[in-house]
């Protein structure tokens, strides 16, 4: 057990109400204030820190945990058992050098940054409060502390096995790859190899998360092994932030200076993740070492396969094209090309493409400096959409349920937090409203949808921590 540390003057910054209603939770007001800023226990809880360890850039850290964070316990909804985790609660076991505190800046910004992933339809660990604690943190500067509320379908990641298996403790790894499969993955239970099959889940579910953050231009930003899901939930919020312009080496992150957590990178890095799992599950899989290595190979392997696959698929569902058909991914290929060349906004650019059939083509264009090669691009687009067989407004209504108009644009969500550092929360409450709806155009939301000018770009993220 280890308990929250109080802090002095707790406030309200954000409450998430629908996501309380889904997991049942109802509590008074206050109740909330003293429960989510770790100032009174629930009934029940237990908080705990949890151990483990990952690979952080490519090299093994042996002892990681949460140094910032408890696990206050897990509530049930619909057959599912989520954790709660407070986020800035004060120092554990786990916090080394570190305060155990959070910065209120990282906790507004994941709990915009998850809130709009979970409705662009991404699996991620989502935010059920935002506090203000009254105190204040040391960081670059003295900045006013915060604590976030996080709810994640667990908080197991391929680091958590890492953890075990690095220390030959091959009993726990084989508990815990259990316990996994019967929290997540329970229908595996019937399967005659479990450890196999507990990889090839969780190399399915990281595909599926993966292909949907390049669809829409997320970059995570520190994809270290501790940082990837069993579950394939995003978590970590950090250094992350959604494409402006398009480039396929895009980094924001202060401290990824080789670019290993690229944007064009992060399928790649998922396999090497997951390569780390298979290396914790590998004396489970096949008594035979070979056979082992053979069938987790495959794994790895369908997993590249599969996921470019529903890239592709995704990505030309963006332009209303069947992503299974070579010419169509070629179509994709040369518009991404041409996007990279002329550093078109991503988002905008998916966003204005279908106004082109009804004849408003001036915001696409607008993304391009070459028009006449855009313009002998959008007719060899035209002609393979065959747009006089289908009805147009069906297919600008199709691309437009895919192509979001508001993401939490990195430039937006800093104006919130320096709005939030001036006392001013009016903001935070706004955009946490308009990421809400990113599909649906709406007048008043209409900054949202802007690129930031040359001065508000942010080329920099940080960790925050
Ligand atoms: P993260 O960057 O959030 O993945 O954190 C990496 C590691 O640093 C984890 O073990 C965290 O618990 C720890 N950590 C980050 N910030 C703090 C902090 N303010 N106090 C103590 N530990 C921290
Ligand atoms: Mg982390």
């Amino acid at each position: 057990m280890i308990a929250p540390t109080p802090v002095k003057s707790p406030t309200m910054l954000a409450f998430n109400n629908s996501l309380a209603e889904e997991l049942g939770i109802k509590l008074k007001e206050q109740e909330k204030i003293d429960y989510f800023s770790g100032n009174t226990l629930p009934l029940k809880s237990v908080p705990i820190a949890l151990n483990y360890a990952g690979h952080q850039f490519g090299n093994f850290v042996h002892e990681l945990g949460d140094g910032r964070a408890v696990l206050l316990g897990e509530v049930r909804s619909k057959n599912t058992n989520y954790d709660l985790q407070l986020k800035g609660s004060g120092i554990t076991q786990f916090s080394r050098q570190g305060d155990g505190r959070s910065a209120l800046g990282p906790v507004i910004r994941e709990y915009i940054l998850s809130e709009a992933m979970h409705h662009l339809n991404i699996p991620t660990t989502r935010a059920l409060a935002a506090m203000a604690t009254g105190e204040h943190v040391a960081r670059d500067t003295f900045e006013p502390g915060g604590i976030l509320t996080r709810v994640a379908k667990s908080h197991l990641r391929v680091g958590t096995f890492e953890y075990f298996a690095s220390r030959q403790q091959w009993e726990d790894v084989k508990l815990l790859a259990d316990y996994s499969i019967q929290r997540h993955f329970p229908e595996i239970r019937e399967s005659n190899n479990h450890y196999l099959e507990l990889l090839k889940q969780v190399a399915s579910h990281q595909s599926i998360l993966i292909s949907k953050w390049m669809s829409v231009g997320f970059v995570h930003g520190v994809m270290n092994t501790d940082n990837f899901t069993i579950s394939g939930e995003t978590i970590d919020y950090g250094p992350c932030a959604f494409l402006d312009e398009y480039h396929p080496g895009k980094v924001f992150s202060s401290i990824d200076q080789n670019g290993r957590y690229a944007f064009g990178n992060q399928p790649s890095i998922a396999s090497w993740n997951l390569a780390s799992l298979a290396g914790c599950l590998i004396a489970f899989i096949d008594k035979d070492s070979d056979k082992a290595n053979e069938l987790a190979t495959e794994v790895l392997d369908n997993f590249s396969i599969e996921t470019n696959q529903r890239i592709l698929d995704l990505m030309c569902e963006k332009i209303s094209l069947d992503g299974s058909v070579k010419e169509n991914q070629n179509l994709l290929r040369q518009l991404l090309k041409i996007m990279m060349e002329s550093g078109s906004d991503y988002t905008i650019t998916f966003r204005s493409l279908s106004e082109v059939l009804l004849d408003q083509p001036g915001k696409f264009l607008e993304q391009f400096k070459n028009k006449d090669e855009i313009g002998s691009w959008l007719n060899d687009w035209k002609k393979a959409l065959a747009t006089d067989e289908k009805d147009l407004q069906l297919i600008v209504d199709q691309m437009k349920s895919v192509n979001p108009m508001y993401i939490p644009r990195n430039h937006q969500v800093q104006l919130v937090i320096d709005a939030a550092y001036n006392n001013d929360f009016s903001k935070m409450a706004e955009m946490i409203e308009v990421i809400r709806r990113p599909f649906e155009e709406i007048d008043k939301n209409s900054s949202y949808a802007e690129p930031p000018l040359e001065e508000q770009r942010i080329k920099r993220t940080f960790c925050g921590t």
